[in-house]
């Protein structure tokens, strides 16, 4: 399963799973240590909080698949930047994201 999770986003540990009638349910964290803030480019490596975020991909054999992810909110660590925190992105969100955005135009 951590080789699946690899395959969707380098970035992403495999946690856990668990199957829920149809649906199973896998559980994601960042393996990195450290995250770059968007609105300015420092790294910070200091934790506010997690918290989690969940949707649905594609099905595997026959099961929905629901994806918890914990995300990282983080402090900026540059006194210039007007952001004090930011959350952690991963490249497998966003491409959600769009995909969602796309599709719920034509439905
Ligand atoms: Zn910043």
């Amino acid at each position: 399963m951590d080789e699946f999770i690899k395959i969707l986003d380098p970035d992403l540990d495999y946690i856990s799973h668990e199957i829920t009638g149809d649906t199973i349910v896998i559980r994601v964290a960042s393996n990195k240590e450290e995250a770059v803030c968007p609105y300015c480019g420092s790294t910070s490596t200091t934790k506010h909080r997690v918290y989690e975020r969940s949707f649905q991909d594609l099905p595997i054999m026959d099961l929905k698949t629901r994806i918890i992810s914990y995300n990282r909110k983080m402090f900026c660590p540059n006194p210039e930047c007007n952001h004090t925190t930011f959350a952690e992105t991963f490249r497998l969100l966003k491409q959600k994201a769009k995909k969602q955005s796309a599709s719920g135009k034509n439905s």
